[in-house]
């Protein structure tokens, strides 16, 4: 339906869900590697089979999280990591997405020797340099990985409000989530860490019921207080808790080509996101890791639109943008109100 796919493509989308580290175009990774002599192989084909999740490897989460291990030889340095950044806003905005909220672990790219605040900027002067090119809104979040535990991810909360959008004439930080292996690590052992991110004003996502049961969802909005949770495909089984996100609008950021390739949904099975709709929960329609899922936000959108109509997509998305965290005060047209 090509039509449908122009009218998907025109549309302003609101992607509240997309990694830094598995959204680098494989030609950005590429010639880095290249110009750095680093390419474990010899084509840019061969590169691509490591980068993007291949059908042999679908359905489990640490394969898919394996695959963003070769962008980190290169994502060490302040200008590689500025560099890839806006090579992601440049292809978001290609695809037409107006809002944007990229995600980040500002630790995993200080092993040669940035600090956590520096890692964090490097990240902000990519977004900022493509902001001057592309009329969109943008917004970082930061996050802290659960194997690091809680401890560092309370550093990270303070360095995340140190470059908080509402604080600067730029854009900044305006969430903190959590991430990384899920089963084992609920999300009460953060607590301290989103009790900082809240008073400093970030937003609050939580990375939860991906890979591990409903309680973590439930643990995740009683406990941290998340304003909205990624993946959270385990909560479509629980009614009481699908009753307590919509009360309380809380929204479950939906990621459907990343969930059947890590195996949180199984290829053949309804996604969960029909279930969030008939229970009233919010949603967004969300990316993930483009690279890795070769996908993008027409490809998400266009993909929901086949079942539910262009309608109900642009209805998703005009929803998705009330509960985006770049709220109007942390605007970059509202600088008048800067401290
Ligand atoms: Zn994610």
């Amino acid at each position: 339906m090509p039509e449908l796919d122009a009218q998907v493509r025109a549309l302003p989308k609101v992607e509240l869900h997309q990694h830094v580290d598995g959204s680098i175009p494989a030609e950005v990774t590429w010639q880095l590697m290249k110009h750095y002599g680093l390419n474990p192989v010899d084509t840019l084909d061969e590169m691509r089979r490591r980068l993007e999740l291949q059908p042999e490897e679908e359905g489990t989460l640490l394969a898919y999280l394996d695959k963003m291990h070769y962008p980190l030889w290169i994502t060490q340095f302040y200008e590689n990591i500025s560099q890839v950044t806006e090579a992601i806003v440049d292809e978001a905005a290609a695809a037409g997405v107006a809002t944007l909220e990229l995600r980040y672990s500002p630790i995993i790219h200080t092993f040669a020797g940035l600090t956590p605040r520096q890692s964090i900027r490097a990240v902000l002067s990519g977004m900022n340099h493509a902001a001057q090119r592309h009329p969109m809104k943008l917004g970082l979040i930061v996050i802290a990985m659960r194997q690091h535990g809680p401890h560092i991810a309370k550093i990270l909360a303070r360095q995340a409000i140190s470059e908080a959008q509402h604080l600067h004439a730029r854009v900044g930080v305006v969430g903190f989530d959590i991430a990384g292996p899920e089963s084992g690590n609920p999300p009460r052992l953060f607590r301290s860490a989103y009790e900082i991110a809240r008073i400093g004003r970030l937003g609050l996502t939580v990375h939860a019921g991906e890979d591990a049961p409903a309680e973590y969802v439930w643990d995740a909005v009683d406990g941290l207080g998340a304003q909205r949770i990624g993946h959270g495909c385990s909560a479509a089984g629980d009614e009481a808790l699908m009753r307590r996100l919509a009360r309380d609008r809380i929204v479950v950021e939906c990621c459907l080509s990343s969930n059947y390739d890590s195996g949180a949904v199984r290829r053949g099975e309804p996604h969960p996101i029909h279930r969030f709709l008939e229970a009233g929960v919010p949603v967004a329609i969300c990316c993930d890791n483009t690279t890795v899922s070769r996908t993008d936000q027409v490809k998400e959108t266009l993909r929901l639109a086949r079942q539910l109509g262009l309608e109900t997509v642009n209805e998703i998305h005009r929803a998705a943008e009330t509960h985006s965290f770049i709220r109007p005060e942390t605007a970059l047209s509202d600088r008048e109100h800067d401290l």
